[in-house]
This record gives C-alpha cells, sequence and structure tokens, in this order.
C-alpha cells in the first residue's frame, strides 16, 4: 500500500481508500507510456482504448451487465448527477401520469449520502418540476422502513436507495425493496447509491433490476477524481457535461485514463479470473470479520463502557460506527489521531455549533450517542499487520485517557504506558465546554481541594472523574445564577461523588459561610450579587491571598461575555440593575481581572476585563467616565441589542447574550510556519489535552526530541495568568502554540491576542503539515 504517513494507521477509508501499489502502477504507467487519447485513431490512441475498454470490461463484469451500461464518470457524485437529471429531464419530455393527482413523488431514504438528496432538490428546482419528495425513515438498526416504502411506491417515479451506508456501515436488503416497488403495476425507476458496497458485498444486476448505479474509485483503494455509473440499456439518460460526445455522449470530455486504468486494476482483481467467477471481495468475509473482532476486542477493552451504533449482523465488517458516553466525538478523534489512527467524527463541531450525522439523528440514536459518535472503517485492502497495530494504538489511547483522569473504566492491565508525570497535575482553571456553555473547575492542587462553578448536564461526568480520580476535596458546587438554557447539574455531581449539599443556598454557596478559602491559603473567594441578566446572578471573585489587590479571576456568569453582555430580557432580568452592576464591578476588577463567563459562543475561552472595558461596545459606553452614558440611554440600546438575538438564533439554543464580532476582528492572522518557528527560536506549548501529548511521539517533526511545556486548550485560562503576571518571563519570549492540525491552536492564539499578547503564535497547519516532506507536499 502507498501511503505517505508510514507510521501511521488509517481506519478512515469509507472516507478515501490509500491506493494500492499495482493501482498506482497502473497510473503512472498511463501517464508516462500509454498517454494517447483514445479517440486518436493512431496506435497511440488505440493503445489507450484498450485501456479504457479492459476497465469497462472489468467493471461490467463485477456488475454482471454489459460494457455498453458502464459510463466512466469523474467520481459517485457526478453519476449521480447523470442519473437524477437523467430521470427528471425524461419527464419533462413525456407526460406520464400515475395518479389521479398527477403526482410523482421521489422517494429517498433518510439515510442516503448528501449528494442523492442535494442532486434531486437542485435538478428539481434547476428543471422547474414541483414534485414532491418523500424521505423514507430508518429504524433505530438504520433498517428502512418497509410498510412506508410500500405506502409510497404507489405513486413513486423513482426511488434512490444505498446499499450500503457510508457512515454506519449498515447493507440494505436490496432484494427486499426490489419486491416491494415491482409489485406496483407500474415501473418505478431505481437509483442505488453502490459506493460503499463495491467490493464488500455482492452487486449483481442480472439479478437486480436496479436501473441506476454509481460507483467511486477512492473507495476502493484506487484514485480520486474516477468513478462509474451503471445505466441500464433503455433507462432515460440525459448528458450533464456535453462536448467530444466521449462515453457515448453520456459524458463528454477526454477520458481519466490514468485514473480508469488503476481503477481498472481493481477491478480486475475482483473478476476472479482464476475461477472464472467474480470475488466480490478481495478478502473474504471471514477474514475481514476477524480483523472486525480485532478491533472491536481492542475498543471494548480500552473502553469497557463503549455503544455500537449498529448491530454487525446488518453491516459490512469494514465499518464500525460506536459511542463513548462522557467522551465527545471531537475528543476522541483528537485522541486517536494522537496514538496515530486516523478515524471520522460522526457529527461536524465548528466554532459555533454541532452538526450531528443526519445518518445517526434519522436512526433516532439519543443526543449522546450523536455526540460522541466515531466511525472506524478499514478498507478491503488493509492488512493484518495495520489491524493488529490499530488494536495497540486503540488499547494506548484507552489507556491514555484513564491517565489523564478521563477514561477511569479502562481497566487495561501491563500500564506500561506513559503516566501523568508532575508536570501534569492540574493547579488552577480547568474548563469543560458544551454547547458553547462553560462549567469551570478551580483546582488547589496544594490543598487537594477544588470549587465547581455553573456545571452543566454534559459535564457531569467529566467533573465526577477529574474529582474522584485526583481525589479533591470539594469546597463547593455553585451556580452564577438560574440558568435559562440549561439545567445545573449540581445535584448530579453531589449524588455521584456522594457528598452531602444539606448547608448550601439554592445556588450552592455554603449558610453561614461569608467567603470560601483554600486550606492552602493561595485563593479565597468572595461572592457578590450581580443582578441584571436574571436578578439572582452572582459574581464569583477569586482572590490571591498574598495579594491584597483585584481579583485574578472572577466567575461571572452571563453578566459579561466576551465581546458582549448577558441579555436582559427575560422575566427574571433587571436591566437597570444591569447597569449599576456593571458599575459595581468595575469598582471592583482591575485590566488584569480575568473573566471566566458561563458562556463561550466565540471560541474566545475567557477575557479580560481591561479588554472588555476598552472594546465591549456598550460596556466601554456605560463606564465611560468622559463621556457617561445616562441610564435611559443604557436601556434603550440594551433592549435594541436584546431585540436582535433571536435573530441570531443557533439551532433553536437559548442564546444568553449577543457577540460584538466587529471586535473580533485581526489585523493580521496569528500564524507561524515551521521554518520561522525553528530559525527564530520559538517557545513551544503544546495545548492539546493531556493525553494527546502522552500519546504522541513525533516530536522530531517539529524539532524538539521530548514534550515541550504542555497547557491543554482546556487549562488556556492559566497561560492567561502566566502572561499576565509574566509569572515565567513567557512575555519575552515568541510563543508559539501547537497541535495536530493548527485548527485549536488557532483559536487560542487568537482568542490571546484578543486580550493584547502579541507574542502568541499558532504553528501552521500543527503537526500534519510538519510532517509532511516537502516533496509531499508537491514543491
Ligand atoms: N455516496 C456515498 C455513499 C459516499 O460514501 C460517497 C463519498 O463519500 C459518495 C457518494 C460521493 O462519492 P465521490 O467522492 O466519488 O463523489
Amino acid at each position: 500500500m502507498v501511503t505517505s504517513l508510514q507510521n501511521r494507521i488509517y481506519f478512515d477509508c469509507n472516507a478515501t481508500t490509500p491506493i494500492l501499489e499495482e493501482s498506482c502502477r497502473a497510473a503512472i504507467c498511463s501517464m508516462q507510456r500509454v498517454y494517447g487519447n483514445p479517440s486518436s485513431t493512431h496506435m497511440a490512441g488505440a493503445e489507450a482504448k484498450l485501456i479504457l475498454e479492459r476497465s469497462r470490461t472489468y467493471a461490467s463484469r463485477v456488475l454482471n451487465v454489459s460494457p455498453n451500461e458502464i459510463f466512466f464518470t469523474s467520481g459517485a457524485t457526478e453519476a449521480i448527477q447523470i442519473s437524477v437529471l437523467s430521470l427528471l429531464q425524461s419527464l419533462t419530455k413525456k407526460n406520464i401520469k400515475l395518479n389521479e393527482n398527477n403526482e410523482r413523488k421521489i422517494l429517498i431514504a433518510s439515510t442516503e449520502h448528501k449528494a442523492v438528496l442535494s442532486a434531486v432538490e437542485h435538478w428539481c428546482h434547476v428543471l422547474k418540476l414541483n414534485l414532491p419528495i418523500v424521505v423514507i425513515e430508518v429504524n433505530s438498526g438504520g433498517i428502512i422502513n418497509y410498510d412506508q416504502l410500500k405506502f409510497y411506491a404507489k405513486d413513486a417515479f423513482f426511488l434512490c436507495t444505498m446499499a450500503v451506508n457510508n457512515e454506519t456501515g449498515v447493507i440494505h436488503n436490496l432484494k427486499k425493496i426490489e419486491s416491494i416497488i415491482r409489485e406496483q403495476s407500474h415501473h418505478i425507476y431505481w437509483l442505488v447509491d453502490c459506493v460503499q458496497a463495491l467490493g464488500k458485498i455482492e452487486l449483481d444486476f442480472k439479478k437486480l433490476s436496479v436501473d441506476y448505479a454509481t460507483f467511486s474509485a477512492h473507495k476502493i483503494h484506487a484514485p480520486k477524481g474516477i468513478g462509474f455509473l451503471f445505466l441500464r440499456e433503455g433507462a432515460p439518460r440525459c448528458p450533464l457535461i456535453v462536448g467530444g460526445g466521449q462515453e457515448q455522449g453520456v459524458r463528454s470530455g477526454t477520458e481519466n485514463l490514468p485514473g480508469i486504468a488503476a481503477l481498472g486494476v481493481i477491478l480486475e482483481m475482483l473478476n476472479d479470473r482464476k475461477n472464472g467467477k467474480i470475488v466480490h471481495s478481495i478478502r473474504t468475509e471471514q477474514e475481514l470479520q476477524s480483523f472486525r473482532d480485532i478491533i472491536v476486542n481492542a475498543l471494548k477493552k480500552a473502553f469497557p463502557t463503549i455503544e455500537f451504533n449498529a448491530d454487525f449482523k446488518e453491516t459490512v465488517a469494514t465499518t464500525i460506527n460506536f459511542s463513548i458516553f462522557g467522551l465527545s466525538s471531537r475528543e476522541l478523534m483528537n485522541v486517536f489521531d494522537a496514538a496515530g489512527i486516523s478515524v471520522s467524527g460522526g457529527s461536524a463541531c465548528n466554532s459555533k455549533s454541532v452538526n450531528h450525522s443526519h445518518v445517526l439523528t434519522a436512526m433516532k440514536l439519543p443526543e449522546w450517542k450523536l455526540n460522541s459518535a466515531i466511525r472506524l472503517s478499514f478498507g478491503f485492502a488493509t492488512t493484518k499487520d495495520e489491524i493488529n497495530a490499530g488494536a495497540e494504538a486503540i488499547l494506548s489511547a484507552g489507556k491514555a485517557l484513564r491517565n489523564s483522569c478521563i477514561n477511569l473504566t479502562c481497566n487495561i492491565e501491563n500500564n506500561s504506558f506513559d503516566s501523568l508525570s508532575l508536570q501534569d497535575e492540574i493547579h488552577g482553571v480547568f474548563q469543560i465546554s458544551s454547547h458553547n456553555a462553560n462549567t469551570w473547575v478551580l483546582i488547589d492542587n496544594n490543598s487537594k481541594t477544588c470549587l465547581i462553578v455553573d456545571p452543566t448536564q454534559d459535564s457531569i461526568e467529566r467533573v465526577v472523574n477529574i474529582v474522584k480520580c485526583r481525589k479533591l476535596n470539594v469546597c463547593a458546587i455553585l451556580d452564577t445564577h438560574s440558568h435559562a438554557d440549561h439545567e445545573s447539574s449540581r445535584k448530579e455531581i453531589f449524588n455521584s461523588l456522594q457528598l452531602n449539599d444539606n448547608a448550601i443556598d439554592y445556588l450552592g454557596w455554603p449558610n453561614n459561610e461569608d467567603l470560601l478559602k483554600f486550606s492552602s491559603q493561595q485563593w479565597i473567594v468572595k461572592r457578590i450579587s450581580t443582578p441584571g441578566h436574571t436578578l439572582d446572578s452572582m459574581a464569583y471573585l477569586v482572590y490571591n491571598l498574598s495579594e491584597n489587590k483585584a481579583p485574578i479571576f472572577a466567575f461571572t456568569g452571563d453578566t459579561i461575555l466576551s465581546s458582549g453582555l448577558g441579555r436582559t430580557d427575560f422575566g427574571i432580568s433587571g436591566i437597570k440593575q444591569f447597569y449599576e452592576t456593571l458599575h459595581l464591578l468595575d469598582k471592583i476588577f482591575d485590566n488584569k481581572t480575568i473573566i471566566c463567563p458561563a458562556h463561550d459562543y466565540d471560541n474566545s475561552f475567557a477575557t479580560l476585563w481591561g479588554f472588555e472595558r476598552k472594546n465591549n461596545n456598550l460596556l466601554a459606553k456605560a463606564l465611560n467616565t468622559y463621556n457617561f452614558m445616562a441610564l435611559e440611554e443604557f436601556c434603550n440600546e440594551k433592549k435594541f441589542i436584546d431585540s436582535q438575538i433571536a435573530l441570531t438564533s443557533q439551532q433553536g439554543q437559548i442564546i444568553c447574550g449577543l457577540i460584538n464580532t466587529s471586535s473580533l476582528d485581526y489585523k493580521k492572522i496569528p500564524i507561524v510556519d515551521l521554518e520561522t518557528l525553528l530559525k527564530e527560536n520559538y517557545y513551544i506549548i503544546d495545548i492539546r489535552e493531556k493525553a494527546e501529548s502522552l500519546l504522541f511521539k513525533d516530536w522530531n517533526v517539529i524539532g524538539l526530541e521530548k514534550r515541550p511545556m504542555n497547557i491543554p486548550k482546556s487549562q488556556i485560562v492559566n497561560l492567561i495568568i502566566d502572561l499576565i503576571h509574566d509569572n515565567k518571563s513567557l512575555i519575552k519570549e515568541k510563543i508559539a502554540l501547537v497541535c495536530s492540525t493548527g485548527n485549536r491552536s488557532l483559536f487560542i492564539a487568537k482568542s490571546l491576542r484578543r486580550m493584547g499578547f502579541d507574542c502568541v503564535w499558532s504553528l501552521n497547519g500543527g503537526f500534519a503539515y510538519s510532517r509532511l516532506k516537502d516533496d509531499e507536499q508537491g514543491f
């Protein structure tokens, strides 16, 4: 197998596969030697035509159809467009009446690839066809609802189903689907997306009345940019691209011969010439299942609470979709990546929202499974050595998560894996973010005491693990106010830790206490009433006992957000009180006070009072001593801002304040390339989570022999404290934050820059770019 990331284990084969050596050779040969144009009438052209037609023949044999029914395309997405366009365009030509309403429904299974639904919507729109699109449901196992299919098949014009699902590996019973739709008196055209099925299950279109089927080479260990369409003789056809009339006029344009040659090699392997029969897969079903067993055993050992999201009896052996309670897809992907395994997250998280997989959503899986889903997929050419190495790496990921107090259920013997060292102890502020809400844990490692602020439901497991694993005493669990958008999990945490919560008020403050002291005497925590966002809002102020100054940081709930203010239009808000609260805070805080808000809508993590006072528009105006903003004026402007919040609603979530995004504009994106980083001797800080840092071994790719300082993203407030108080003389250094792909480090670098720390940079592209040698980057 050809892979540039030699020491990585690639388990994301449903996204794309590494290319087989033989396939590469065929492409190179086509580029260097058989480079003629198959349409040319000289010998060079004839040679190329031979390759083209040979590949077509192999494709037709695998599917048991005629070579005339195979059309090469740039991939499955294009093949899907041709199929959908052909069908819809045929409707505009004929006046087919199927029922009394003259309705011709398009049926699409809810777990189809986005390319199918988008194509149907797009071409209906372009052709001005107002056809009803019916989405056929699936059950919790991903199996199509046959009753619904039967019901709608009566007046369906065409049906799109897939043979194997790309996210779950669920195999659709095409025979059963066929029997349902062929019961109808009229013909229903049937498009089957076979991208994930080729090379894994039998596809015999002599036995199955599929009209259109789509295929992609890069999912079967051949290159990207090539695929093919099976279009049954007699089914409507309409070209998407016209020109030279290649591919019987269905797909004009000079054929991608290197791609076709490379694909042909794989298709040839699926034609078991020795026995004169099609093998459907390069490995036997038993072999692939035994590979799956190895992976599944390792996963169960490393993560005993794992749940698999589809029944193995219904899936191809090469796809394993799972969720682990208490761990998000992003966290799991990051830790697998650091262990050297590439897998795919079942949900895509961006800076603003979490997009759950539409497939798992259609299966109505519980929210926690959607948040935590991972798809691990290997290919039919993945070797046993790779599977074994992958299983080892999974075990090390499980151990690293245990050693960093996250995966407490992991009980793998032989703990040969690196444990936490003293530098990995947490002392300071720990941030757990989920759906934009922050849970804060203040840990005093000297006295083994912690304070928990604004615990969300999503953070329960994590908080409980931190407390148990690090053997911390909980001095209090506090809420800054009654939250509108989520329930506090104070009770659940008390219960899980078997702590008594009697002697506290309803926001968690211990009765008869004016302040909370950590026994090591480092910090004291005071509370002040900050009514406004809600009338019961409190701020918890943390002071350094050795200094009698302003608080070093403050948990301000939703009163102050980074570049925003908490909304004041709830029934339990008080806008006038809010104005007074801002003035009160200004008397207490100094410019260096770090604000730890209850929400983080823009990946700022935390902010500084000095920055907000100057740049947070309304706050700056309200506190401006030279150009005083009167209460009435403040209220009017605040009401207007709050009225805008409904317009920026995020997927039905209640938003607790509006962000003034203009203050997030950057003059320059703070990135540094590896060459500059090495030449100018940047101070490197790894901002990945502890488990990732423990697992990672390739420090040499950024010129280091051992782990540099690790300040995980979840503890970034401690870096802000170091920078602002110049604790480690960092401020004089040029600091490069590093992570796996450069995304997380860039968010942090931007946030720190925003607060005025111009010495901070992010390593562009992270370890991913750095490990690619120049020739691999194509320069
Ligand atoms: N259909 C399925 C099921 C897929 O998994 C993919 C690729 O992700 C496609 C269609 C699109 O294939 P291509 O990348 O060749 O356009």
